[in-house]
């Protein structure tokens, strides 16, 4: 996971954005904005999110399918940071929109979101329970690192010398780093098997090269020393 550089949409794609968006804020009840926020996928075979999509792919190294949480090749989704379940006014919002594949996105992520509340910033659980009848959540900060506003290097640090895992920089347990990094791995299953192993080979193959180019270098060298003598 990487901190990604940010940027913006046209200004037209902005301005259909705000009306989609006004149609869910313009409901009276809370339930009623959730129920129109599960209906998003109706507007995203336009233009408008051909644009997202494409935007959203050159902001994460300009690779096709990279997924902006778990850096595999596999990503397919238009992510919502803040779940359009809990954040219904975040719907058609283009800052709360990430690329993320399966395996994060459905598979791990879901509908799942903590924050530390503002009042007291205890850290709480916010996923949606099956209640018929919802509540808008209390005010505070995400504890998911969102890679689009933050450099997810100042709180995870990747084990390359073993497991390949991720795990928090910090040791200290009750800091709001450890609990936004320990949190972050375990919510988009960062640790999974196949992206250790991918990780490792990715790895791997970079000390090769760096080993092959070593090896030129020193024989360049010699050979540039056995010419010097020979004239
Ligand atoms: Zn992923």
């Amino acid at each position: 996971m990487i901190g990604l550089e940010n940027k913006s949409l046209s200004q037209a794609s902005l301005n259909q954005l705000a009306v989609y968006q006004s149609a869910i804020d313009e409901k009276r009840t809370y339930t009623e904005q959730i129920e129109l926020a599960g209906k998003w996928r109706d507007k995203t075979n336009n233009r408008i999110f051909k644009e997202v999509k494409e935007k959203l792919i050159s902001m994460c190294t300009n690779r096709t399918q990279r997924c902006m949480y778990c850096e595999d090749s596999a990503s397919t989704d238009i992510e919502h940071f803040a779940p359009k379940s809990i954040y219904p006014n975040l719907t058609f919002v283009w800052d709360n929109y990430l690329y993320a594949c399966s395996g994060c996105n459905s598979s791990s992520k879901g509908n799942k979101f903590a924050i530390f509340r503002t009042k007291d910033g205890v850290f709480e659980d916010i996923t949606p329970t099956k209640a018929t009848v919802r509540v808008p959540p209390v005010a505070g900060n995400p504890v998911l690192i969102n890679p689009r506003e933050e450099d997810p290097l100042h709180f995870l640090e990747l084990d390359i010398l073993g497991s390949f895992y991720f795990r928090p920089i910090t040791k200290n347990e009750a800091s709001k780093d450890f609990k936004r990094a320990d949190y972050t791995i375990d919510i988009l299953g960062l640790n999974r098997e196949s992206l250790a192993a991918s990780r490792k080979e990715a790895f791997d193959d970079y000390i090769d090269r760096l080993s092959r180019y070593k090896e030129r270098r020193n024989n360049d060298n010699v050979g540039c020393c056995i010419k010097e003598r020979s004239i």
